[in-house]
């Protein structure tokens, strides 16, 4: 696995005097230590200052006061739903979906490149180094939307793992969505496989990967779902989906199939290692097996769970089954806070309050947000962790302010404490936050862009309706 740094920045910066959680496979940790960064890979990393007579070292940075982890790994979201945010409050996961459906389907290409800047930004501000984001609506003639997503990442210097979604149920084939919000069978997948051909870059790390990822057993047909698997795997991508989210689901899936979603996912190819789904609130025994005989992965996202109030997911049985898990912000229409560093300790509290106080520690909760996601988005070879030869994506999260300074243990003040400001996040060895900001975006004009479009949206949407 190991690659060369990229020669165009193979300075070294150095970081040294900071407590460092590298969330190995012993889950290492030093109170004093150092890591060094060579271009955009990970060089050296162990406790005491940094090896002696470095060369070529562009930045050393003291870490006194601060910690330094893995960059936070985000296996799912939406990013057009930053223009909904805080519609349908008090609904569940169909009547929240039912009312918003309507003013989605108005969504075009400047909406959801404001969309994905604010998603992105908000995100990258809390720490998030590897982004992903699952998108499924397209409008006819609104343009290319996954391509200005793709844009946004890159403009603001992020990891990025879109997927390329698709609806083709509608209601009038028994579907939840409506009819003009979704596209046929065949232009799903040929666009699906043009995203693939267009954008993804399957080399060691690569700053974009494309994911193959139908909407959810309610939206998508099971030849889509087929259709869709079987693509993935002859394309070599990963395949990404909505599962037992509600139990409104589990009975559309027993009413229309004859059995509940995990064995519905079996049936149409879409259990494998390959495979990562959000949600996964309503599994039994025999389904949490499924998906630890297979591999499959999950993206556990506590905060959207409870704002749609679907249930708390099984994430400590699943973890003890070996299990692949990552944390994921979900769509921000349905978890309004957008941030990923603050799902830490809503994933552990969410499973103490349904297992009891050792359901899951502050350092589970830290490895679901980082190394659990790289598993989750096939990347645990390439970042996740802080170990030599992998990708410079780190954050130094600074813990002797007001919030943190009087919790000893680091991982505790950065998982049970208040949100910690981001001293340092570095993604593939470039730095993107200093000191709390955005380096790579102006945080007011993307505000200001992002309120542009989401009352454009909200104008045209009333216009229609
Ligand atoms: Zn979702």
């Amino acid at each position: 696995m190991a690659a060369p740094p990229s020669a165009a920045s193979a300075t070294r910066t150095v970081i040294e005097g900071c407590a460092v959680a590298t969330v190995d496979a012993h889950d290492t940790e030093y109170a004093d230590g150092h890591v060094v960064v060579h271009g955009n890979l990970i060089e050296s990393v162990g406790p005491g200052p940094a090896p002696a007579h470095l060369p070529d070292v562009a930045r050393r940075i003291d870490g006194t006061g601060h910690l330094a982890t893995p960059g936070l790994v985000n296996t799912h979201h939406h990013f057009y739903q930053w223009l909904t945010r805080g519609l349908a409050q008090n609904s569940n996961l169909f009547d929240w979906l039912v009312a918003l459906y309507p003013t989605w389907a108005r969504i075009d290409e400047p909406m959801v490149y404001a969309a994905a800047r604010g998603s992105l930004a908000m995100m990258v501000r809390g720490g998030v180094t590897t982004a992903m984001d699952h998108h499924y609506v397209f409008p006819r003639g609104a343009g290319d939307l996954l391509g200005a997503e793709i844009r946004a990442a890159r403009e603001l210097g992020v990891r990025f793992s879109p997927t390329r979604g698709s609806m083709d149920r509608g209601q009038s084939a028994g579907g939840l969505p409506p009819d003009f919000a979704v596209e046929t069978t065949e232009a799903a997948l040929a666009a699906t496989e043009e995203a693939i051909d267009a954008h993804h870059d399957p080399s060691f790390g690569s700053m974009l990967r494309i994911g193959v990822a139908p909407c959810s057993p309610f939206s998508v047909s099971t030849e889509l779902l087929r259709e869709s698997a079987a693509l993935a795997r002859r394309r070599g991508v990963r395949l990404h989906t909505h599962g037992s989210e509600t139990v409104e689901e589990e009975d559309f899936c027993k009413e229309l199939f004859g059995m509940g979603p995990t064995d519905y996912f079996e049936s149409t190819g879409w259990l494998g290692d390959d495979v990562w789904m959000a949600h996964c609130v309503h599994m039994t025994d025999a389904d949490v097996d499924a998906f630890a005989r297979t591999g499959t992965g999950v993206a556990h996202c506590p905060s959207s769970n409870a704002r749609l109030g679907a249930g708390t997911a099984r994430v400590p049985a699943m973890l003890r089954a070996g299990i692949p898990v990552g944390l994921g912000v979900d769509g921000t229409a349905s978890n309004e806070s957008g941030e990923l560093h603050t799902e830490l300790r809503n994933a552990l509290l969410v499973h103490r309050l349904a297992g009891g106080a050792t359901a899951l520690d502050a350092r589970q909760a830290l490895r679901l947000g980082t190394y659990g996601g790289a598993q989750v988005l096939g990347r645990a070879e390439e970042t996740g962790s802080l170990e030599a030869g992998k990708l410079a994506d780190l954050v130094l999260w600074r813990l002797d302010g007001l919030g943190h300074s009087t919790i000893a243990d680091p991982v505790a003040a950065l998982v049970l404490g208040p949100p910690a400001p981001v001293a340092l996040s570095l993604i593939d060895g470039r730095a993107v936050v200093e000191d709390g900001r955005l380096v790579t975006a102006d945080e007011e004009t993307v505000a200001r862009e992002a309120r542009t479009q989401a009352h454009r949206l909200a104008r045209i949407a009333a216009d229609a309706g």
